[in-house]
């Protein structure tokens, strides 16, 4: 009889060498300020994977029917930061070369960085697309300029603040505040306000960096810091839809600190996130 060994990938897996879509785990909570804890969730996401269908009913589409190809995990040391950034910036970009599209999951914000800067140097022209809470746009968080808080002014700062889109921000700094009047940097979340900004970006590049702690606490309680006032899943999945045929570059979904969510929807809901971005990858204009 044969015996089939299975490596607890992300549902639907397939080979490496054949694969047009790389996801890969970037758990890793270092800078945490408040509940950390995301570096657990590679294994819940896995986890959580094996329990929804390959279909989604929003895009009517397989993962079966697409190339993608689940790496596992990078290793992350914890604390380490420079070094956590620069195995973070050398992976993406290998993955890059081998014109893979990456889709980075899992730990906290700040992983973000070096694989927004990795599609920013392919595309001059990339446009930074921001769902989240939170606005990212400490210019320190207690002296440290590098952190989950951060995150996002330190992509700003090199992408030009003209470039970022930022929709369901609901917290942040007096500071964080004055710098998205200035910059216009903010938008409502709603599917109109989405698609106006998708429709004047055009064939522009665009990286989607999803902050999973823009959904409701309710709903998504596993993660570092929640805010009450957020998405509603249908609203996600309605934004996402907008996504579909654009000319995306790279996307990441990140903020899932498993173990605060003891009745793991959690990590499903991040698991069901990646499969429709899995999606829109795959249907990417190139
Ligand atoms: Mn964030
Ligand atoms: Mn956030």
């Amino acid at each position: 009889m044969a015996h089939e060994f299975v490596v607890p990938l992300f549902l639907g897996s397939g080979k490496p060498e054949t694969a047009d879509i790389a996801l890969f785990g970037v758990c890793w909570d270092g800078t945490s300020s408040f509940k950390a804890g995301s570096r657990f969730a590679g294994f819940a996401v896995r986890e959580a994977s094996f329990g929804m269908e390959e279909f989604s009913f929003y895009q009517q589409q397989s993962l079966l029917d697409v190339k993608f190809c689940d790496y596992g995990d990078l290793f992350l040391p914890p604390g380490q930061k420079e070094r956590v950034l620069a195995d973070i910036e050398s992976a993406v970009k290998e993955i890059r070369a081998k014109h893979q599209f990456p889709i980075a999951f899992g730990g906290e914000h700040l992983v973000a960085l070096p694989l927004i800067l990795a599609a920013y140097e392919e595309h001059p022209d990339l446009a930074l697309i921001h769902f989240d809470a939170h606005a990212d746009l400490r210019p320190d968080m207690w002296g440290d300029t590098l952190s989950h808080a951060t995150i996002i002014g330190r992509a700003a700062d090199r992408i030009g603040f003209e470039n970022l889109f930022q929709f369901g921000i609901r917290s942040g700094s007096a500071e964080e505040w004055a710098l998205m009047q200035r910059h216009k940097t903010g938008h409502p979340f709603t599917v109109d306000a989405l698609r106006e900004v998708l429709e004047q970006l055009g064939d522009r590049p665009i990286y989607l960096t999803l902050d999973m702690d823009v959904l409701d606490p309710s709903l998504y309680p596993g993660t570092g810091t929640p805010e009450p006032g957020g998405l509603s899943w249908d609203l996600l999945i309605a934004g996402l839809k907008l996504f579909k045929g654009r000319r995306l570059v790279g996307m990441d979904c990140l903020e899932l600190a498993p173990h605060y969510d003891p009745s793991g929807v959690s990590a499903i809901t991040m698991a069901k996130t990646l499969r429709e971005l899995i999606l829109l990858a795959a249907g990417r204009k190139r």
